[in-house]
């Protein structure tokens, strides 16, 4: 894949990847139980292990020692997660962001049913 192409890979997997965080945080409870709270901030750590992107996990992972997960409650988390994106458009050069507009910006289709909490993990090895 010429240079282009790789870097034009980078970008969509990056855009794909903060929508679903983005809405992720967007979504999460009001009132988080301690089990969401840890799912949520297992899910950030974990996938600044296994994002695809090395550089760019290597990164989130440094962010993530320096700025832990917010897991309190939505507004926490969504802002977090903003302020997180942030970090990573100014070290590339890219605008930052008004996390006034996280409402207006995501919308997940998903209409007003609250996330299910109940489902837990079943790993088949
Ligand atoms: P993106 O930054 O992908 O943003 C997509 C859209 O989100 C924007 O158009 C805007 O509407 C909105 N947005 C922008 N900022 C915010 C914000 N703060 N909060 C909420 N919404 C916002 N690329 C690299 O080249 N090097 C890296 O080290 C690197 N690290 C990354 C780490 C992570 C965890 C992720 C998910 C991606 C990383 N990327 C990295 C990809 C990079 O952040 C961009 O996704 C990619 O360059 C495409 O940029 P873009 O200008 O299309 O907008």
């Amino acid at each position: 894949m010429s240079k282009l192409g790789n870097e034009t890979a980078k970008a969509e997997l990056g855009r794909a990847t903060w929508k679903l965080l983005h809405t992720m945080t967007l979504r999460f409870p009001e009132h988080p139980t301690s089990d969401e709270r840890e799912a949520l901030g297992s899910f950030m750590y974990l996938t600044s292990r296994l994002y695809p992107c090395g550089e760019c996990a290597s990164e989130f992972q440094e962010l993530l020692k320096k700025f832990p997960p917010q897991t309190s409650n939505r507004r926490s988390a969504s802002l977090w997660l903003c302020s997180m994106h942030n970090e990573v458009n100014i070290r590339l050069g890219k605008p930052v962001f008004d996390c006034a507009k996280l409402d207006e910006t995501y919308d997940c289709g998903c209409g007003d049913s609250p996330i299910s909490s109940t489902a837990t993990a079943n790993y088949e090895t």
